[in-house]
């Protein structure tokens, strides 16, 4: 049987979309190429946030069109969605054959068989207390990079936040376990491994009683053929100064980080329960700034937080513009069903949500180009995911992210390979993207 894989969601999800990708191969059956092939389809779902959940159902009710059309036997749901609301979905997506919550991820081959005897499955139980979701993988992601899921699930409790009651509270994958992977991932050929969890910087807390993220950088750094390490989703509370030597060092960690800040107004970040006031954080990127030389920051905001008014979001507004930051995410809120922040006085109206969202969107338009426009004239090292065209490719320098920032087109009259990294020149901005040509090209 053909088993075909949807990964909707952050590439938390994504790992575990690729470990379940693998036991199904392991397990007999085969990995179809398109939807269209299939005999099943496996939905990994995201439902943290209303946005998310509704691309899970269109996405579950358009796929489940290709059973009406007799193309489809099976279709099974997995994930985040399935997580929280359980049973309730195969009452109201008839499309359904089965679910699997967060801890039935590595028993999806038995999900499977079961459903294909006929019976309708409901394996969602309550969240596994260690790191469960680890195994051999598939790689899903672009030549020359993968992801890395250190831990899961979060202890912080922010007040818009539902991931602690969907993924449950903070764990690590055991150190030796991560080296080990990271190990096979360089001998398959991968250059940049990008190391991701729910709050990266307190990896290990749960299990050696202290964060030891500066123990596992260092050890992946000593890895013979990674050359990019690089670390998303940094609390800023927890990049401590052991952390932060370690960042500032000589070694392959990329001087690129990725610290979701939510917002610059006290009273707002005080409401949201992120754990610290605005000037910790304008001392915190004064101090990244100053130890970690050509340091790209991206972050992440959120516009209209309830009680946020027209001073609080031009503190958030002036602070964007202050810092600087090369990449930045903004989101609107949405009250989440359960979350201490739905239940909160004074919820800001849709239309000035949009009105925010807009203002930040164009200004920080203007600073990520400003901060393009600064590279241009200079070589940096690419390294090449795709082609797109005759001499044409795509790459990402350090500067720019997987899925989230922007990408390098690459003009080369040389053939160029997959995963592997070129000397280019940056020659030109387009959006958010860079534009570069091979440098020392061969004479033609
Ligand atoms: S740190 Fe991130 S995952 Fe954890 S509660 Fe806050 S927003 Fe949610």
């Amino acid at each position: 049987m053909n088993i075909g894989f949807v990964s909707l969601g952050c590439p938390k999800n994504r790992v575990d979309t690729e470990i379940m990708m693998a036991i199904v191969k392991n397990s007999g059956y085969k990995i179809a190429n398109s939807l269209a092939d299939a005999d099943a389809v496996i939905i990994n779902t995201c439902g943290f946030i209303n946005s998310a959940q509704e691309e899970a159902i269109d996405t579950i009710i358009e796929t489940g069109k290709f059973k009406e059309q007799g193309k489809l036997k099976y279709l099974i749901a997995t994930g985040c969605l399935t997580q929280r609301f359980g049973g309730q979905l195969l009452d109201e997506l008839p499309e359904l054959d089965g679910i699997a919550g967060i801890a039935s991820l590595t028993r999806i081959h038995e999900i499977i068989a079961r459903v294909e005897k006929g019976e309708r499955v409901i394996a969602t139980g309550p969240l596994p207390e260690t790191f469960v979701e680890k195994g051999p993988r598939i790689l899903s992601t672009p030549p020359g990079s993968a992801y890395l899921k250190i831990s899961e699930g979060c202890n912080n409790r922010c007040t818009y936040c539902t991931i602690p009651s969907i993924k449950g509270n903070h764990r690590s994958r055991p150190l030796e376990e991560l080296l080990h992977e990271a190990k096979d991932l360089a001998k398959r050929g991968i250059k940049e491994l990008v190391l991701v969890a729910q709050d990266t910087g307190v990896y290990g807390l749960d299990l050696y009683g202290k964060s030891v993220l500066p123990v596992l950088l260092n050890d992946i750094n000593k890895i013979e053929g990674l050359e990019w390490i690089r670390l998303m989703y940094l609390h800023p509370v927890h990049l401590d100064t052991e952390l932060l030597d370690v960042l500032a060092g000589e070694n392959k960690i990329v001087p690129y980080l990725d610290i979701p800040i939510q917002h610059a107004s006290n009273k707002i970040l005080k409401l949201m329960n992120r754990q610290h006031e605005v000037n910790y954080l304008r001392d915190l990127i004064a101090g990244l700034r100053h130890r970690i030389g050509n340091l790209v920051l991206r972050t992440t905001v959120m516009v209209g937080f309830p009680g946020e008014a027209a001073i609080d979001f031009k503190q958030l507004y002036d602070f964007i513009e202050e810092m600087e930051f090369d990449c930045l995410g903004v989101f609107t809120y949405a009250a989440e069903e359960g979350t201490p922040a739905a239940a909160m006085a004074d919820q800001v109206n849709e239309e000035i949500k949009l009105h925010r969202l807009h203002e930040i969107s164009t200004l920080q338009q203007k600073i990520s180009r400003r901060k393009n426009i600064s590279r241009l004239n200079k070589q940096a090292k690419i390294l090449i995911s795709s082609q797109s065209g005759r001499n044409l490719y795509i790459g990402r320098g350090y500067f720019q992210a997987p899925e989230v920032d922007g990408l390098t087109v690459v003009k080369s009259k040389s053939r160029l390979t997959k995963g592997e990294f070129y000397d280019v020149q940056l020659v030109g901005v387009r959006n958010y993207d860079m534009i570069g040509e091979l440098a020392d090209e061969p004479a033609e």
